[in-house]
């Protein structure tokens, strides 16, 4: 997230504060200083605002905790958590990838409301049998109500909230497919989306001022809502689709055992691109090494007829993908190994052609044309590949 700076770590997973929270955590201790002020003006300003304070750190630790219970269900199932974060409107725990199964994906979505209602449970007990109200029942009084209001606007079913990742889940389930489920509980969020920035625009027709917060927590929604269904539906085309279907065709790749002669006959004359490195394959079509074009030139055309590729050829070792991996795993891999093409290898080995990354985004963009009330972004291909609750 843009603005946001590690400070630390939680239980092994980096802990990141937007630059926006400080906002919150100032308007938060104000607006609690200045009401504990009032009801205890015994306190003093300084105490009192001292006491806010504390209050809000311990506002953002229940925000915490709700990440943690996202998080610890998470790691249980083999997942890495990639980062919690703070921000204007809460938290936010990033996953390298999603569940298996609907099952799975419930329980992680369900923890953090669940962390929430507990710890409301136990503030509200600790409550209990305090007759008087004094500086802290007040406190904890105010904890116990955010805990609730976390645990119940995050049930609100519809993505990115948790109860869309329930929803999500349980489409997920009925359907068996994920991504119906996604795109329902997008669909959803979208709904609550407007349905909040509705909310906050209503005021205004019965002549008072906008409801700000609601208007802004409407477009979060909104945005990420719709972000949501955009991205299942790439998965959806990149995973249905194989590094075979999407090899280039006349990809750079030549056997050792030609001359040069017929390399540039067949490979380098009339091709419609101008490869500067191609890949050299033995008679079984396993990769051996790779020849630099303009290398040939170094060998005189006469006797290009007696030189052999093989000559020419540098070792190079390059990782492959399947020819049947999805287009998401290439891309994955693409990502990981920071490059832009992979050699595609059928079930022997044999290198039968090259995948490159602007194909997929190809393949996208055609999808997109062809549906146009999506509008996938290809840029957040990569980007989305990641969950986050
Ligand atoms: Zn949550």
């Amino acid at each position: 997230m843009n603005g946001s700076f590690r400070v630390g770590s939680l239980f092994g997973i980096p802990f990141y504060v937007n630059a926006s929270w400080f906002i919150v955590l100032a308007l938060v201790t104000f607006s609690y200083g200045t009401e504990l002020g009032a009801n205890f003006p015994q306190l003093g300003v300084t105490a009192s605002f001292a006491l806010g304070f504390v209050a809000a750190l311990l506002l953002f630790s229940s925000v915490i905790a709700h990440e943690l219970g996202h998080s610890f269900v998470a790691m249980s199932q083999g997942i890495e958590v990639k980062s919690i974060s703070l921000f204007l409107f809460g938290g936010l725990a990033s996953f390298d990838r999603e569940s298996k199964t609907p099952g799975q994906a419930f329980w992680v979505a369900i923890a953090g409301p669940l962390v929430s209602l507990g710890l409301f449970g136990i503030l509200r007990t600790l409550l209990l049998g305090g007759g008087t109200l004094t500086p802290l029942t007040a406190v904890i009084s105010l904890l116990a109500s955010i805990n609730l209001i976390l645990a119940l606007f995050n049930l609100i079913p519809g993505l990115p909230l948790d109860g869309g990742n329930v929803l999500k889940a349980i489409v997920w389930k009925i359907t068996g497919d994920p991504y119906k489920g996604v795109v329902f509980a997008g669909r959803v969020g979208q709904i609550f989306g407007w349905l909040a920035i509705g909310t906050g625009l209503l005021p205004i027709l019965l002549g008072y001022g906008p409801q700000w917060w609601n208007i802004l927590i409407g477009s979060f929604l909104l945005q990420n809502a719709g972000r949501a269904a955009q991205s299942a539906q790439i998965e959806r085309t990149l995973s249905s689709r194989t590094a075979a279907d999407a090899i280039t065709p006349h990809s750079p790749i030549v056997r050792s055992d030609l001359t040069l002669r017929e390399f540039a006959n067949q490979h380098v004359i009339g091709n419609t691109r101008e490869w500067k490195r191609f890949l050299v394959v033995d008679e079984t079509g396993k990769m051996i090494g790779a020849i630099a074009a303009d290398d040939t030139k170094t060998i005189a055309t006469s006797d290009w007829v007696k030189t052999t590729v093989a000559e020419l050829t540098q070792p190079l070792t390059l990782e492959t993908i399947a020819a049947s991996a999805s287009l998401l795993d290439a891309l994955k891999m693409m990502e990981r190994i920071h490059q832009n093409e992979l050699p595609v290898a059928d079930e022997t080995g044999a290198i039968i052609g090259l995948f490159e990354k602007n194909t997929a985004i190809e393949i996208l963009r055609s999808e997109r044309e062809a549906r146009p009330s999506e509008t996938p972004e290809t840029s957040d291909i990569i980007a989305n590949n990641e969950s986050s609750q």
